[in-house]
């Protein structure tokens, strides 16, 4: 079974849209699949416009908690053995669907989409490419694009993981730490059409510090005696600095 699961929040316009093209895709599949749609609590009438679709499967959330939180409720009652993620904002297609579990089938257990040709502002793909190069460095795990949000999973590989934070960007990184077989793919990217990007500069920061909680958690083994190394040379520091002082005062006092 595929499992197709979106976030949503403030998507009225998005949502009927995104719905009726996920569903000629996976019609087309000759497969039993499910659609699942997070509300993420909304301003607008998504709610009313989800409760118009048929099938879908919609997780209510009582507040705004985060696109994260949303996926990973999304993840826990996703019942196919292949779980395909996509923005609800029409930016991702899915008809891209069908070639990201093509690739998934063909031993992997997790295909990340790449947004080759990617439509948002520039300064936006100056700061993903960085954020790209630096969670290379840090995970080990080279993609080109880590935020691009159409994925494939092997439901297999998410039991166990809780996600929070921003951490969903991380989640090919949290697998591949974990053992799991990463790969990408290109995929198609539009400009959004309708609504507002909810991404700011502080998301940014945020998804920094997600990455060395992503590098503490599951990859260094023992956090206090990283830290403790950290200590000592800042002690030595201070104690070259105190000698130093007493050298200089001793000098000019004698
Ligand atoms: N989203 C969500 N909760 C939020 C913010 C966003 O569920 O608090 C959803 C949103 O509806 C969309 C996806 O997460 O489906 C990505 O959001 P957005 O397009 O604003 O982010 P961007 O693609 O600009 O990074
Ligand atoms: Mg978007």
């Amino acid at each position: 079974m595929i499992s197709v699961v979106f976030p949503v929040y403030n998507e009225e316009e998005n949502v009927g849209k995104l719905h009726a093209a996920i569903k000629r895709v996976v019609d087309g599949l000759g497969e039993p699949y499910e659609i699942i749609a997070v509300y993420d609590d909304s301003t607008d009438n998504t709610l009313f416009e989800l409760k118009k679709l048929s099938p879908v499967k919609i997780v209510v959330f009582a507040k705004n908690r985060g696109q994260t939180s949303a996926l990973d409720a999304g993840f826990k009652i996703a019942k196919g053995d292949v779980v395909i993620t996509l923005d609800a904002d029409l930016q991702n297609d899915p008809q891209d669907i069908p070639r990201l579990i093509k690739k998934l089938r063909e031993g992997y257990d997790v295909v990340s989409g790449w947004r080759r040709d990617r439509h948002d502002d520039w300064g936006r793909k100056v700061l993903s490419r960085s954020a790209n190069w630096l969670t290379w460095k840090v995970t080990g795990l080279y993609l080109h694009d880590h935020a691009c949000a159409i994925k494939a999973y092997k439901k297999s590989v998410l039991v166990g993981v809780n996600l929070y934070g921003e951490m969903h960007v991380f989640l090919p990184c949290i697998l591949y730490l974990r053992g799991a077989k990463v790969t990408e793919l290109e995929v198609t990217h539009h400009a959004r059409a309708h609504g507002f990007s909810k991404h700011n500069f502080l998301k940014a920061v945020k998804d920094i510090s997600d990455l060395m909680v992503v590098k503490f958690i599951f990859s260094v083994k023992r956090p206090l005696l990283l830290f403790s190394l950290v200590a000592v040379v800042f002690w030595s520091l201070s104690l070259i600095s105190l000698a130093a002082a007493v050298i200089v005062g001793w000098v000019i006092y004698s």
